[in-house]
């Protein structure tokens, strides 16, 4: 297949905003696509040429990008730089200097979905001494073989923001009606496909190949991630007991979520985003393989940062241990962890996710062996007596945890929040989640940073992100503990994120998500949510989360709400 049509099946997707058009014409695309290209069709439209969890990155920075379209249209540098300067998107410039290419490529040849797949797969693999410069020439090639339309979408697709608003459910969608009879059943199928095999690409592959029965035959693979569960926020405990009776309670870690899969003595850690992280944690891939006694398994549980006395640290600590690359030995001697495990979905070929939770957590109390304060189940109660649950929530807060989580005793394990079966209990004012939507450039000493950071909450309804609020405080000037993040950092992370700017004000893709503590909530006409924070204030990096994690208006209502009541 000609990656012209994928390019302008992006250009159509870019200028349509209803998901039913955008299924259709993903439909159209997917059905006349060859069966040898669907699966690397499916992750070209998600912007990908790995899946997600691979960990895997193609590493090309800005900069790259702009020397790779002037080295293959002839223009120099600074005139690139001055026309991303105008647009803020490369692949518009790259289409452009294309349309006005001062040197004519001697070699004519179409672009195959195969040539770009195979090249962008390429920039991944390149790595050491003189990678830069490989980098560089296979893009510069690419681009001198492309079209204007193509050109604008492979920079893109390389630097990771294609712009075409494709989310993971049209894709899903458009996979169901390509290949698989109608109706709610097939969608059930494909869901739970997705869900324990998240590779768009593959599960589009085996859908039109072998239709439902296919996809029915799916099974885990150890090494791939699975979607994790999440819980919902109850009001009180005694809400739960009154509906369920007797629950699990279990204390909520303030820490990371560790999908862990074991086969012999290969150990992968992933992160509730599905992110590979086994890098990072070589401490916790020892634990795995001492203390787990099946050969083959996916447990779960969650990694706290513990003092020299095994006391749990806050998460912002066990966050340096998340975003760290290098030094890996250092900051496992300098951060330790343990892991409190909660969970088993998979052991010896079996997938338990229709078992019980009480039945899960048997076979895994059967399937560990635990070691005191480092590898560990997660501590449990089970019990309908709203007086011990209380006690057992207070010991949690004690013990600086989030609060508890509540488990129905029968619930399966389901995919996804909102899904009932697991409820967590937490205090009211505790600190929101919420993404960096804009900021503005700092002057004089803070000149070349970004500061003032405005916050914004989740509208469920619509999608968007919404602002409530700006925060300047709790960010650092300077680095005087590894847990201090400061305005530089903050910078670096955000600048590639920057969607427009107008004078000193800027906008980003509502990607970087931070726990902000704050010590009021009032109604404010002047921000979009209706409401501003009081006095925010940031106390952690989220990187483990995503825009889907951040907290909704809905939410900071309610606790405005409630902050009424107790005012009174
Ligand atoms: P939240 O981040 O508030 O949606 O809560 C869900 C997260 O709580 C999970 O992704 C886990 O990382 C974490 N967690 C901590 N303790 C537990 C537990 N005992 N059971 C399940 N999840 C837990």
């Amino acid at each position: 297949m000609k990656y012209i049509e994928i390019a302008k099946t992006y250009e159509v997707l870019e200028k349509t905003s209803s998901k039913i058009a955008k299924t259709d014409i993903l439909t159209e695309l997917f059905k006349k696509t060859p069966t040898e290209d669907i699966e690397k069709v499916v992750l070209l439209i998600q912007g990908i040429v790995f899946p997600k969890y691979s960990g895997l990155e193609l590493g090309i920075a800005i900069q790259m990008m702009i020397k790779a379209i002037a080295r293959s249209t002839g223009f120099s540098v600074e005139k690139v730089e001055e026309m991303f300067k105008k647009t803020g998107d490369l692949g518009l410039v790259a289409e452009n200097c294309i349309k006005e290419k001062k040197q004519a490529s001697l070699l004519k040849k179409e672009l195959e979905v195969e040539d770009v797949f195979k090249n962008l797969q390429k920039l991944a693999y390149l790595t050491g001494e003189g990678s830069q410069d490989k980098k560089l020439n296979l893009i510069a090639e690419l681009l001198s073989f492309s079209k204007p339309q193509e050109a604008k979408y492979i920079v893109r697709t390389i630097l990771g923001d294609l712009r075409v608003g494709v989310a993971e459910g049209i894709i899903r969608d458009a996979i169901a009606k390509s290949f698989l009879p109608e109706g709610k059943e097939s969608l059930e199928i494909l869901d739970y496909a997705l869900n324990i095999y998240p590779n768009f690409g593959e599960i589009a592959k085996i859908s039109k190949e072998n239709g439902l029965k296919g996809l029915k035959q799916i099974k885990v693979k150890l090494g791939q991630p699975i979607q994790v569960m999440l819980g919902e926020k109850a009001e009180s405990i005694k809400e739960v007991i009154d509906e369920f009776g007797k629950v699990a309670a279990e204390y909520k870690y303030d820490g990371m979520r560790a999908q862990i899969h074991k086969d012999g003595e290969k150990i992968w850690i992933f992160t509730r985003r599905l992110e590979n992280v086994t890098k990072q944690f070589p401490d916790l891939v020892e634990l795995c393989k001492k203390h787990i006694k099946a050969k083959k398994c996916i447990v779960e549980g969650e990694v706290v940062a513990i003092d020299e006395k095994s006391s749990p640290l806050p998460f912002q600590i066990l966050s340096q241990r998340i975003q760290r690359k290098y030094d890996i030995e250092k900051m496992v001697k300098e951060i330790p962890i343990q892991i409190n495990l909660f969970d088993i979905v998979f052991l010896d070929d079996e997938m338990l996710f229709d078992k019980k939770l009480k039945e899960r957590r048997e076979i895994l109390e059967k399937t560990v062996e635990q070691k005191q304060g480092k590898f560990m189940l997660a501590k449990q109660i089970i019990t309908d007596n709203i007086k011990e649950l209380e006690k057992f929530y207070k010991e949690a807060l004690n013990a600086k945890q989030e609060g508890i989580f509540l488990k129905v005793l029968d619930s399966k394990y389901i995919f996804g929040r909102h899904v009932g079966g697991w409820y967590k209990i937490k205090p009211t004012m505790e600190t929101l989640d919420l993404a960096i939507i804009g900021a503005t450039w700092g002057t004089g000493k803070r000149a070349g940073w970004l500061g003032s950071f405005i916050l914004g909450c989740r509208d469920e309804k619509t999608g968007k992100f919404l602002e409530c609020g700006m925060l300047g405080t709790g960010v650092k000037e300077k680095k005087t503990k590894e847990t201090d993040i400061t305005f530089e950092e903050l910078t670096k992370i955000l600048k590639p994120l920057i969607i427009s700017e107008k004078g000193s004000n800027v906008r980003f893709k509502p990607k970087v998500v931070i726990s902000v503590d704050y010590q009021e909530i009032q109604v404010s006409p002047n921000y979009e949510s209706g409401f501003a924070l009081r006095f925010p204030r940031f106390v952690a990096l989220r990187q483990d989360k995503g825009p889907e994690d951040v907290d909704t208006v809905e939410r900071i209502k309610y606790l405005y709400e409630l902050q009424k009541k107790t005012k009174k």
